[in-house]
């Protein structure tokens, strides 16, 4: 019985450990190795395909075609080799096949508060530590659970984050610069860190926020612009880069806020709603109109409801 298939780099540095003490002395042409497990052949080429030869080949394919499965949704046909779900998937593209670089931004809906964004490169070898901390579902991961796992995953993965301060933004000419540039231009200069780094990247995702188009049109007067970008829509739902640019990001944001509010003595609440609005009016009350430019963002129209009342 022979059975052949394709080995995805994330289970290959584990088939070469695990089979180290069963090696053969001689490795065939092309081959990384070749070993012998109770009467089983078992030959791993560069290219990356993987041959199991003999009576209960089956079995020894078995482990790592199950492996397959559960780091990487692949369900590979033990008697023809291929995969069965990728021909369904090949369109959707699982990005977590990839090592990628991939960023994500917070603060934008918040009155109080920076915008932070993140870049973040995930190699293919990261994935199991990230599925561990189940870092998939960044969304239902609610701040505490943040708190406990950015540090851990800033050790580890290279990130570039930057802060917009309040005031930077309130310099900006939001006459000529709406939010989506803004966005555009701060991913930008995030990847462009991170690219420049010399990481083993396949890809670059970044979350549909605009059209690519536009994306790139809002550029157009920029140097250094970073090319070819998966865009996707919930990109921090499929794709661990990203996922680790939202906790990241989040992260900062909490910490930042954490200093505004030390600064203001109360604890600022976070989004754009009435709440806000009557914390914002408190703030004013207390210390004027002009300590707004360095919490706040301006040209939301919480400030208009802040003058009135
Ligand atoms: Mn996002």
């Amino acid at each position: 019985m022979t059975i052949v298939f394709k080995i995805s780099d994330n289970i290959k540095p584990k088939m070469i450990k695990y089979y180290d003490v069963l090696k053969r002395d001689k490795t065939p042409p092309y081959a990384i190795f070749q070993a012998e497990e109770s009467g089983t052949i078992i030959t791993l080429y560069e290219s990356g395909k993987v041959m199991f030869q003999g009576i209960s080949a089956d079995i020894d394919a078995r482990i790592w075609i199950d492996l397959e499965k559960k780091y990487n949704n692949r369900i590979i046909d033990i008697k023809t080799g291929k995969d069965i779900a990728s021909i369904k998937q090949k369109d959707t593209d699982n990005l977590n096949n990839y090592s990628t670089i991939g960023s994500d931004e917070v603060g934008c809906g918040d009155y109080f508060g920076p915008i932070v964004v993140c870049a973040a490169f995930v190699g293919v070898l990261d994935h199991e530590f990230l599925n561990e901390l189940k870092v998939m579902d960044s969304k239902k991961i609610n701040d505490d659970r943040i708190k406990e796992i950015a540090p851990i995953i800033m050790k580890r993965i290279p990130y570039s984050a930057y802060i917009l301060s309040n005031e930077e933004y309130n310099n900006l000419d939001h006459s000529k610069v709406n939010l989506n540039k803004i966005k555009a231009l701060l991913h930008n200069k995030v990847l462009f860190n991170l690219v420049n780094k010399d990481l083993k990247y396949e890809k670059i995702v970044v979350d549909e926020f605009t059209p690519s188009k536009n994306y790139y049109s809002y550029l157009s007067d920029t140097s250094n612009v970073v090319k070819n970008i998966t865009f996707t829509q919930k990109a921090e739902d499929k794709c661990l880069s990203v996922a680790c640019a939202s906790i990241i990001s989040r992260y900062i944001f909490l910490r930042e806020m954490y200093k505004l509010s030390e600064e203001v003595g109360k604890v600022i609440p976070l989004g754009a709603g009435s709440n806000v609005d009557l914390f914002a009016r408190e703030l004013v009350t207390k210390k004027g109109m002009d300590i707004l430019n360095k919490y706040v963002k301006l040209n939301f129209k919480n400030t208009q409801k802040i003058k009135i009342a």
